[in-house]
């Protein structure tokens, strides 16, 4: 293409309701438009203190170290691995899905001894089956997902699974990146020890910053390390410097996502937390009954499905990538397939934060209806 054919930047306006990213509110988008301050002024030390508070807030937690990790959520993932992982430690990671195959896999190259405990994806695990896969292994860290992206399902029983894991001498990480913003997560009353999210899904920012929270047992993990972390850029005994008393440069914070990041939790602070879990249900709970009248049984059953991901099974007539295709061209509406397992048998709908209106619901059955009959 010739250089002078690229043009202005303007892309058709989709409506986002695959896996994230999802809709950005317009306050948020016009926070990112202002300009910029220097990341050691001390306003923008201020805006990193509010930043920090708001996430204690959606995170439901009092953990001082409480972050925005520069990066999307696989960053905040291997933020979550890497500072507590030391070469030897024995690791167990509950696989139900794609997101937990990417834990078994980031662990292992910071040099864990990795077992998985796994079930078919859609399902979720009992607190019983987790009990006897720690039992007797001498596990440091147990992992799991909270809510599976690529399956739909939601992990229940947290706090239960967290008083196993301790009792049992292990630090339980959960990945919060789904659900954090969209339904409960309750650090301190669950007894999380690590959690991560992303910018991008139920916080309706754009991709580039991981929230991350650590409980100060975990802390006491990190202090203890014999060896350095293993990754320069996500050591959290350098971050904390930047991010903590001191505010000595680390790396160039991300400045106008870190703008986009306060304002849409400003936003998730304005709505309160109740209403926008009950707003992230009913939504869902409006699509789940649309797609079952328009005869798509959902893959994974009432009592474990997340509201923030719903995966329609797809009939045997319809053709899976042409309907997406058709939704995205014919209506502007962004929907995702299956991989894995999954490839070719279920749909992805998300509806996370500023996606997770009545009006999208209605549109995208609207569209579904005309595109399958
Ligand atoms: C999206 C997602 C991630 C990875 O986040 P990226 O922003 O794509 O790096 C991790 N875990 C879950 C459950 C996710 O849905």
């Amino acid at each position: 293409m010739e250089i002078e054919a690229i043009t202005d930047l303007n892309p058709a306006p989709r409506l986002l309701l695959g896996p994230g990213p999802s809709m950005v509110a317009p306050r948020v988008l016009r926070a990112m438009a202002t300009p910029l301050v220097g990341h050691l002024d001390p306003q923008f030390l201020e805006i990193m203190s509010e930043v920090q508070q708001l996430l204690r807030y959606v995170f439901q937690t009092q953990n001082e170290l409480t972050i925005p990790v520069s990066g999307t959520g696989s960053a905040g993932m291997e933020a979550a691995l890497c500072n507590f992982i030391e070469p030897g430690d024995r690791v167990l990671v509950a696989i139900n899905g794609y997101f937990g195959t990417r834990i078994y896999d980031m662990a292992g190259r910071y040099g864990a001894v990795v077992d998985k405990l796994e079930r078919p994806w859609g399902e979720v695990f009992d607190p019983e089956e987790i009990e006897a896969a720690l039992k007797g292994k001498n596990y440091k860290l147990l992992a799991l997902v909270h809510a599976e992206t690529s399956t739909g399902a939601l992990q229940p029983h947290i706090a239960e699974i967290a008083a196993i894991a301790h009792r049992h001498g292990a630090l339980l990480l959960l990945d919060v990146v789904t659900s954090l913003g969209g339904l409960p997560v309750e650090i301190d009353a669950w007894d999380v020890d690590i959690a991560y999210s992303a910018s991008q899904k139920c916080l309706s920012a754009p991709p580039g910053l991981a929230p991350l929270t650590v409980s100060p047992r975990a802390r006491q993990v990190l202090a203890r390390r014999k060896t350095p972390v293993a990754n320069w850029y996500l050591d959290l005994t350098l971050l904390t410097q930047y991010w903590g008393q001191e505010r000595t440069y680390h790396h160039t914070a991300p400045i106008s996502m870190n703008y986009a990041l306060r304002e849409a939790l400003r936003l998730v602070v304005e709505e309160g937390l109740e209403a926008r879990f009950a707003r992230h249900r009913q939504n869902a709970e409006a699509l789940w009954q649309g797609l079952e009248a328009l005869d798509l049984p959902l893959l994974v059953p009432p009592q474990h499905r997340l509201p923030t991901l719903t995966t329609p099974l797809i009939p045997a007539f319809a053709d899976d990538a042409g309907v997406r295709r058709r939704l995205l061209d014919e209506f502007n509406i962004e929907i995702a397939g299956g991989f894995g397992p999954l490839k070719g048998k279920v749909w992805r709908i998300g509806l996370m934060g500023f996606s997770s209106r009545l009006e999208n619901v209605v549109l995208l059955l609207g569209a579904l209806q005309r595109l399958l009959s």
